[in-house]
């Protein structure tokens, strides 16, 4: 039995996801006909008390899209240095905008109001104009740490004085929402675009939304359209979404329960310098040096588990829907004997 952390995208969808997506009912999307899709994006938006919704086929998609909608060539994004819209988008944010970024070094991604304030440029023609301020919540390099929503709020006040967009990577968000106890709704007030993922954490084989008011929402339906994200009969995806939705967010509490278990077992070993807070689904852990990050990681894939060296010294861990109690137990007693 092979135990896969690496991601939580590696996913197979369960038979009863399988079973909405054969029973889905589809039509040509790029038309607006397709009576799934349509359904998963009026769902989402109304989970979150947003106007509309736009189904992509990926999370970089949903927040490039984005990005295109809020910003013009030349202008500035603000977002943590560690953000997945910088690091992990393949330079999308200069490639499909033309945008520059200012990168905040942030608590374990997660950055201030007060970090905010002072990394908006002054109205002056030197300056790029600040236009953009990106979060991730949960933030993946911060070991899925979760942002205090009182600081959320503090920031929008700030992009509302100064006229700048405030759009949230929500590719974990639901970890957020189930950890904190916090409600989309929240979300929905405070942000002008959302994207979610229906991949991460919640098993589907593929999918993520941008949320937002509807004229936002069209303008993003012409962008995916530019980015070859316009797609015809892919209501099977919206289908796993729909179930997604419905069946899958509330047992969260149990990845979450499990990275616990295991992050608890990591940190007694004399190889750990540090894990990281594990708040919801991801464990990061530090080596003191007496193992590589990837001479670890092939170590445990020996004992047929299997992990991510993120830096040359920093393992990542993530559970997810896969993970059962039983490959949990197992996880730690092999760490135990490691
Ligand atoms: C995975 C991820 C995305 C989007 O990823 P895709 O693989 O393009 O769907 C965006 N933001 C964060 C924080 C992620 O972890």
């Amino acid at each position: 039995m092979v135990i896969d952390f690496r991601s939580d995208t590696v996913t197979r969808p369960t038979p009863g996801m399988m079973e909405a997506m054969m029973q889905a009912k589809v039509g040509d999307d790029v038309f607006g006909e397709d009576p799934s899709i349509n359904e998963l994006e009026e769902l989402a938006a109304g989970m979150f008390g947003m106007e509309a919704a736009l189904f992509c086929p990926s999370g970089t998609m949903t927040n490039q899209v984005a990005i295109k909608c809020h910003t013009q060539p030349g202008d500035e994004v603000i977002c943590d240095e560690s953000a997945h819209v910088y690091q992990y988008e393949g330079g999308g944010i200069a490639f499909n905008s033309g945008a520059s970024v200012k990168l905040l070094p942030g608590d374990l991604g997660r950055i201030t109001a007060g970090q905010v304030l002072t990394a908006i440029n002054p109205d002056d023609p030197h300056r790029a104009n600040t236009s953009l301020v990106c979060l991730e919540n949960t933030a993946n390099r911060g070991g899925g740490s979760c942002y205090d929503f009182e600081e959320i709020k503090k920031i929008q006040t700030i992009c509302k004085e100064k006229n700048l967009a405030f759009h949230l990577d929500g590719a974990r968000l639901w970890n957020a929402l189930v950890a904190k106890k916090e409600t989309p709704q929240q979300y929905g007030e405070v942000f002008d675009s959302i994207s979610i993922c229906l991949s991460k954490s919640l098993g589907c084989p593929v999918g993520s939304l941008l949320l937002g008011q509807k004229n936002f929402i069209k303008k993003s339906r012409r962008v995916r359209k530019v980015f070859g994200g316009g797609m015809r009969q892919a209501g099977f995806f919206a289908a796993a979404g729909i179930y997604a939705l419905q069946n899958n967010i509330v047992r969260l509490a149990e990845d979450h329960e499990h990275a616990k278990k295991i992050a608890a077992a990591i940190s007694k070993k004399d190889f750990v310098q540090q894990v990281l807070p594990v708040e919801t689904n991801i464990i990061i852990f530090e080596l003191t040096g007496k193992f590589t990050a990837p001479e670890l990681v092939s170590r445990l894939k020996e004992k047929d588990i299997l992990g991510y060296a993120i830096a040359p010294n920093r393992v990542r861990l993530v559970v997810h829907l896969d993970i059962s109690k039983e490959m949990t137990e197992r996880t730690v007693h092999i760490f135990a004997q490691l």
